[in-house]
C-alpha cells in the first residue's frame, strides 16, 4: 500500500511504519534504470539476479529527518529542498537549499548552489544519496511535476508533507519517468 506513511512526526520510533517494495516493483525498475545492486539486497523472491544501484531499503538517522521537517516548516506554506550527500548508502551531509520558485507548489533547487554542492560531493568522494522536498499541503507522494522534473533518476527522493501540520510524513522513493517505487525508510538513532 503505497499511501502507508513511512515516519511521523513527532517522532516515535515504534511508530515508525515500514514498506517492503514488492519483487514486481523491483523488477519493473530494471531496463530503466542502470540496475547495479547486489541481488540480495532486493527483496526474496525478486526474479532479476542483476545488480542494481537502486536500494529498497535506506537507514536515515534521525538528526537528517529532523532537519528535512524543520526545514519545510521554516519555508512554509512554500515548498522546501535540499540535498542529502554521504557514502555508503549513509547520509554524511544534508544540504538546505534555495527554492528559487518560492512557490508552495512547486520547487527548484538553485543551481550554483547545486554546483557548489556537487563539487563538494566529487571533492569528497561522496554520492548524491537524496533528493527532498516538502509538501506543504498534501501527500508525501511525488506530483506530475515532480516526476518531469526528475534530475537524479538513482537518487531517492524524499518527500517531507506537512498535509497535517502537527504530524509531518517523510517518505522515499525512486523516480524514473515511468515508474515510482517507494523506498523502505528506517528511522536510526542518530550515530556517533
Ligand atoms: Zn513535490
Amino acid at each position: 500500500m503505497l499511501n502507508d506513511p513511512v515516519a511521523i512526526w513527532p517522532l516515535s520510533l515504534s511508530s515508525v511504519r515500514l514498506k517492503k517494495i514488492s519483487p514486481q516493483d523491483c523488477s519493473s525498475s530494471i531496463g530503466i534504470v542502470d540496475c547495479r545492486l547486489d541481488a540480495n539486497t532486493h527483496g526474496d523472491g525478486c526474479p532479476t539476479n542483476r545488480k542494481c544501484d537502486m536500494v529498497n531499503l535506506f537507514n536515515l538517522e534521525k538528526k537528517y529527518a529532523d532537519d528535512m521537517v524543520a526545514h519545510a516548516r521554516t519555508e512554509a506554506p512554500n515548498e522546501c529542498c535540499g540535498i542529502l550527500a554521504g557514502k555508503d548508502e549513509r547520509v554524511i551531509k544534508l544540504y538546505r537549499t534555495t527554492n528559487t520558485e518560492h512557490s508552495p507548489y512547486r520547487y527548484k533547487i538553485d543551481p550554483v548552489q547545486m554546483l557548489a554542492i556537487y563539487e563538494e560531493i566529487q571533492k569528497n568522494k561522496w554520492k548524491l544519496l537524496g533528493v527532498y522536498h516538502s509538501h506543504t499541503h498534501t501527500e508525501a507522494y511525488p506530483s506530475a511535476t515532480d516526476i518531469k522534473s526528475i534530475v537524479f533518476p538513482e537518487s531517492i527522493y524524499f518527500i517531507v508533507s506537512l498535509s497535517n501540520p502537527d504530524q509531518a510524513i517523510i517518505r522515499g522513493f525512486h523516480i524514473t519517468e515511468d515508474n515510482i517505487s517507494e523506498v523502505e525508510l528506517r528511522i536510526i538513532e542518530t550515530q556517533r
